[in-house]
């Protein structure tokens, strides 16, 4: 009965790199239904005296008829229906993209709390680049690099915050 947060978001924005310095070592792979290739991930993390479990998914690609790919997003929906908050990953160096506009209309939808991370903001110089997510119209997006261990704190504040 620890609140359950999934991480979401397309391939490659650093969902995992993220998942994987909230958790430190404590993660387990959990199985998965069978001819679901990438099996959900489950993580316990502790913050400030509160736990909560972490789902990290594969990516979500909404118009992707790839089978793969609809896989993933079908596994990536599974944990977004689990969650209690939902960690929205998205690429500052990429950019905005369709794809993420048609995630955030998906998490929209599902009325529940989202954290929007911006994430590769590998210094406090490139901030600047979280302003063109606003548009996502899902609040102040919160910058961090999962790479460089920036903007953690913070956000593992603004996690905890919204139990
Ligand atoms: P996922 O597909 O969303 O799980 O993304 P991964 O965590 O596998 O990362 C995808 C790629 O982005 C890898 O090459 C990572 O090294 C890179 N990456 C992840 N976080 C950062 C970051 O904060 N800054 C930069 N520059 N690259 C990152
Ligand atoms: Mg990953």
């Amino acid at each position: 009965n620890r609140p359950i947060v999934a991480v979401v978001g397309r391939p490659n924005v650093g969902k995992s790199t993220i998942f994987n310095k909230l958790t430190g070592k404590k993660i387990s792979i959990v199985e998965d239904t069978p001819g679901v290739t990438r099996d959900r991930i489950f993580g316990e993390v502790e913050w400030l005296n509160k736990y909560f479990t972490i789902i990290d998914t594969g990516g979500i690609e909404p118009d992707s008829d790839d089978i793969i790919v609809s896989q993933m997003r079908d596994q990536a929906m599974l944990a977004i229906d689990m969650a209690h908050v939902i960690l929205f990953i998205v690429d500052g160096k990429g950019g905005l993209t369709a794809a993420d506009r048609e995630v955030a209309e998906i998490l929209r939808k599902t009325k529940k709390a989202v954290i929007l991370v911006v994430n590769k903001v590998d210094s406090k110089s490139q901030e600047n680049l979280i302003y063109d997510f606003y548009e996502l119209g899902l609040g102040n997006p919160v910058p961090v690099s999962g790479a460089n261990s920036i903007g953690l704190g913070d956000l593992l504040d603004d996690i905890v915050e919204s139990f």
